[in-house]
């Protein structure tokens, strides 16, 4: 791409001064302060230079810097002094139901309301420093996602800059267990027995497109245990969706399963899913999982292995017989079935899936979070979760609840069913979330920042990985700017434009 002149180009380029910066693969903090250029016309990040020379730059790509953005015009580019303060990627929300009184699950009747609402939580999730979301839609009926899917879908592709990016959408359900629905409305559970035709069948045609031409990022949340699940996973990974395993009962067996199938995440991690058993440690227990090794401890899969070596028929009785002996109770209501005993094709090798946390303190113990980041820091995705009582603005009190019968109280960070312990919804913005997760893990806020940007760029792949969630060259130019003291988020970046704060350029003297 040529970049024409952009000495004579006002404005062009942005100049952060003096700044620590997270690195892309470690996330940890650079060694010394360094000055990014930020080229607004194209919304990316055009420069990176460390002030001390010594330093190694890694956040330049294998191709370089750009030869022609020249000396002249980045010294004549207007100027943020951040004076040792953090400059980081913007946070990516993977899992988040509705904020500021909108519950994306809700369909006001018109699609021009349900985008207005969309861009209302886009403009103000800016605060919290999120810079790209993906809207999460939680189990409904078919008519529901005929209207939700496509506008989503539509609105992502030319979502608003004045606030956080709609990257894609999460499907959190139908195809959940009934005995793990949690707050979903449990009526519209449903099983896959008709195979992919019931995916078609709930959510539309929307969903089904040509691999090439996704530019969407999708998650779908899924119990694998539940009737013909299992052998769906592969065609929605071909689908373009990043397949997560939740709300579910599957055993260890099902969850290893799930991911040689081609599942890569699960969804909040211990909410909404069996406790972990150390003979049975379950989906928990994936994180515990030596690389390419699970199980039955040699790599392969164990129903793969019996498989391969007693003629079809035989592997089925052996493998109903051994679940049966297992000692493996798995409480699996009617419409739940045993794991596939099909000849799965599409197993591939098995990788640690991401795992999304809610550290709001609440959700998850401390304890167990630190315990989760200690074994699989890399698959860490904070994601909050959140409701429509999602607003750090909002005081405490009593508010209206989904149904009529019911309303929830909101005291600091809780939001409860009112006169309950019951947990209505999660609250906390992501930027604290990352905070929580510094203390609760004893790590330095650059790790916290990186598993609300880096991971969940990576755990959605595709475009994504490619131009979002890190301080590189060419990706987009999404910030964050943090106190490096007090961890207190500072100013956040879209494309370039700053959509919350207040910090002032300042021509060069
Ligand atoms: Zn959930």
């Amino acid at each position: 791409m040529v970049h024409n002149d952009y000495l004579h180009t006002d404005g062009r380029l942005i100049r952060f001064a003096h700044c620590y910066l997270i690195e892309p693969d470690s996330g940890n903090l650079s060694t010394c302060t360094a000055s990014l250029w930020v080229d607004k016309l194209l919304g990316t990040i055009a420069r990176v230079v460390m002030e001390d020379t010594s330093v190694v730059n890694c956040f330049v790509s294998e191709s370089g810097q750009d030869p022609s953005i020249g000396e002249e015009a980045l010294d004549a580019a207007p100027t943020i002094d951040l004076q040792g303060q953090v400059l980081a990627p913007g946070l990516i929300d993977i899992q988040i139901n509705g904020a500021y009184g909108i519950d994306f699950s809700h369909w006001p009747g018109e699609e021009e309301d349900y985008v207005s609402k969309v861009e209302t939580v886009s403009t103000r999730l800016a605060e919290t420093g999120v810079t790209a979301y993906l809207p999460t839609v939680i189990s409904q009926t078919p008519d529901m996602y005929e209207q939700i899917i496509p506008a989503l879908h539509n609105h992502a592709v030319d979502s608003l800059t004045t606030g956080a990016a709609v990257i894609g959408y999460h499907l959190e359900g139908p195809f959940l267990a009934p005995s793990k629905i949690g707050c979903h409305p449990a009526e519209n559970a449903r099983d896959a027995s008709e195979g992919w035709r019931s995916f078609v069948g709930t959510y539309g045609q929307t969903i089904i497109e040509p691999a090439e031409e996704f530019k969407l990022a999708k998650i779908i949340t899924l119990a694998p245990e539940v009737l013909g699940i299992m052998d769906c996973i592969p065609r929605l990974v071909e689908e373009g969706y990043t397949v997560s395993i939740g709300h579910s009962g599957a055993n260890t067996q099902q969850a290893a399963q799930a991911v040689t199938s081609g599942a890569s995440l699960i969804t909040h991690l211990f909410n909404a899913m069996p406790a972990f058993h150390h003979r049975e440690p379950g989906i928990i227990g994936l994180l515990g999982a030596a690389p390419g090794c699970h199980e039955n401890g040699d790599g392969k899969h164990p129903s793969q292995t019996l498989q391969s070596a007693l003629p079809t028929p035989v592997a089925s009785q052996v493998l109903g017989k051994i679940e049966r002996l297992g000692g493996v109770e798995s409480p699996l209501p009617s419409m739940e079935t045993k794991p596939s005993e099909s000849n799965n094709q599409n197993s591939r090798p098995f990788q640690r899936p991401f795992w999304s946390c809610i550290a709001d303190g609440l959700h998850v113990h401390p304890f167990a979070v630190n315990l989760a980041y200690r074994t699989h820091p890399e698959g860490c995705v904070l994601v909050t979760d959140a409701v429509s009582w999602m607003d750090p603005n909002l005081p405490d009190g009593v508010y209206p609840w989904r149904s009529q019968d019911h309303t929830v109280t909101k005291k600091g960070d809780s939001i409860t069913l009112t006169d309950t312990d019951t947990l209505a919804g999660a609250a906390v913005p992501l930027d604290k979330c990352v905070r929580n997760l510094a203390k609760f893990c004893g790590i330095p806020l650059s790790k916290a920042i990186h598993c609300a940007s880096r991971n969940p760029a990576k755990c959605l792949g595709g475009s994504v990985v490619k131009s979002k969630g890190a301080l590189k060259v060419g990706f987009d130019a999404d910030l964050t700017v943090w106190d490096k003291e007090t961890g207190e988020l500072l100013s956040a970046w879209r494309a370039g434009r700053q959509v919350f704060g207040k910090l002032e350029l300042r021509n060069p003297t």
